[in-house]
């Protein structure tokens, strides 16, 4: 079983990524803002607590969202290969739990796959989504800002935390996603022919 997290700022691409990566490699996709999104169409507690932070720009607590990914991995599928993480983790603190969970199981994240790009790229592709899906939060520049902001601030030293332990692999995610793709499926397969 691998454990593959698709890492980058909002608007990188890491949906559309991991669509395709589901499909050839035969993997379960978690992403944390659809779960939570689904909680918000639910109406669930939690969904009503998400939407006031997620409509913010903010992020929801790493208990949270670490339960939720805890629920998810655990209802194991044996009919894949591994997971994609998509979203999570997203602050030092929910990386650490990460690690110790998958300690827990006898493994380990096998690739942080980051898709670069730069804020004025992420603004434009943002923009670009909010006329194609109904977010609530692509739509309102403040809230894209504030994302941003704390994409810079609480997630982006995770890629010091995840280069530290040799498992970060950087992707131009300005490209093509067909050229994006085909870059990350060369260092899937690297990783899987190791
Ligand atoms: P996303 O679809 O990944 O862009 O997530 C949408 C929103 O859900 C984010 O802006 C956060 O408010 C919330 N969210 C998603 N994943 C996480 C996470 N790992 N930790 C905290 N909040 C999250």
């Amino acid at each position: 079983m691998k454990y593959y997290i698709i890492f980058g700022p909002p608007g990188a691409g890491k949906g559309t990524q991991s669509s395709l990566l589901v499909e050839k490699y035969c993997l379960k996709h978690i992403s944390t803002g659809d779960l939570l999104r689904k909680e918000i169409e639910k109406k669930s507690e939690l969904g009503i607590l998400a939407k006031s932070i997620i409509d913010k720009g903010c992020l929801v607590d790493d208990a949270t969202v670490l339960e939720m990914i805890r629920k998810e991995i655990f209802a194991n599928k044996p009919d894949v290969n591994g997971f994609i993480l998509d979203g999570f983790p997203r602050t030092i603190e929910q990386a650490i739990s990460l690690d110790k969970l998958l300690e827990s199981l006898g493994r380990k994240v096998d690739a942080v796959i980051a898709l670069e790009i730069d804020d004025d790229v992420m603004i434009k592709r943002i923009q670009h989504r909010a006329k194609i899906e109904d977010r609530v939060d692509d739509m309102d520049f403040e809230t894209i800002q504030n994302r941003i902001i704390t994409y810079h601030k609480k997630t982006e030293p995770l890629i010091k935390y995840y280069k530290e332990k040799g498992n970060y692999f950087p992707v131009n995610g300005e490209t093509s996603i067909e050229d994006g793709f085909n870059d990350i499926c060369q260092i899937i397969n690297k990783i899987n022919n190791e």
